[in-house]
């Protein structure tokens, strides 16, 4: 059938750079854009569960490269776009995804180390690898950038402070990145996942988790990656091309429900 409509829903072909790939969400979404034909620069701190998905991703004979690397650390970013620009080719989108809890208080002694950990992760990191990606993603004015905040961007869990603030910090970041690129032809967004089964969740035990998930969200279950990596797609695509700026919750209807 000759088709109808103009706009491109595949990422085929095109390179696309996943952070904390080696696990939970940024692993689903590696997996995803790999079977949809994307190549898939692949960064993480740890370097066996990296490898391993890496392997897993080239098996299924992906085109892939993966950076064992502190998306935190002076350089990494510029460094790590390099050489996956030198291996895959030039950045058509990037998904900043590295990240990590922290549970503190105020006035708890290790404030100050948790607060910087969570800026310099979470936030920083994604600022500087959208820097290092940028004359890649402006070239051809069709870029992509999705980064993933949290339900933690939309409101606050007791004791989580340096993670709430952080993750408030993706929606600014977002928004104030889809307002400077925009005449560029970039889109930025960002999305918010609610509570999903992955690394950073492994710890809670299964009751508490299947309390909390029947109390507070309206599909009464946690997420799986694989569910937040199709909505990170759906960004991704260049059929996404008026899409910018916005702000989605992936989070089986936790901020929709009151009761
Ligand atoms: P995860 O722990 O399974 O995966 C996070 C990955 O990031 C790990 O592989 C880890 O090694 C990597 N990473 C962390 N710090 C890094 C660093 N400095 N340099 C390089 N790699 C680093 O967790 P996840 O749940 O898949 O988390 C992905 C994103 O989703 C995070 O930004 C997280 O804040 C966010 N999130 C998670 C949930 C949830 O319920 N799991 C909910 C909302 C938002």
């Amino acid at each position: 059938m000759t088709r109808l409509t103009k706009l491109s829903r595949s990422v085929a072909g095109q390179v696309v750079v996943v952070t904390g790939a080696a696990s939970g969400m940024g692993a689903a979404t590696a997996r995803l854009l790999a079977d949809e034909g994307a190549h898939v620069g692949l960064v993480d701190r740890d370097a066996q569960a990296l490898t391993a998905v890496a392997d897993e991703l080239s098996g299924a004979g992906a085109r892939t490269h993966p950076v064992v690397a502190d998306v935190a650390a002076q350089g990494v970013p510029a460094a790590a776009i390099a050489e996956i620009r030198d291996r895959l080719g030039p950045v058509d989108g990037l998904v900043n995804n590295a990240g990590i809890a922290t549970v503190t208080g105020i006035d708890d002694e290790d404030f100050d180390a948790r607060w910087s950990a969570a800026m310099d992760i979470n936030l920083k990191a994604y600022a500087a690898f959208v820097r290092a990606a940028l004359p890649d993603l402006c070239r051809d004015g069709s870029g992509r950038i999705v980064n993933v905040a949290s339900t933690e961007a939309l409101g606050a869990t007791p004791r989580q402070l340096p993670y709430t603030v952080s993750k408030h910090g993706v929606v600014g970041l977002t928004r104030a990145l889809a307002v400077d690129l925009g005449p560029r032809g970039v889109t930025v967004n960002c999305i918010c996942p609610g509570p999903i089964n992955t690394g950073m969740t492994a710890e809670i035990p299964d009751e508490a988790k299947a309390v909390f998930a029947r109390r507070r969200t309206a599909l009464r279950r946690y997420g799986d990656p694989e569910e937040v990596a199709h909505a990170t797609l759906s960004l991704l695509l260049p059929a996404a091309s008026y899409v910018t700026g916005a702000v989605l919750a992936v989070d089986g209807g936790l901020t929709a429900r009151n009761a």
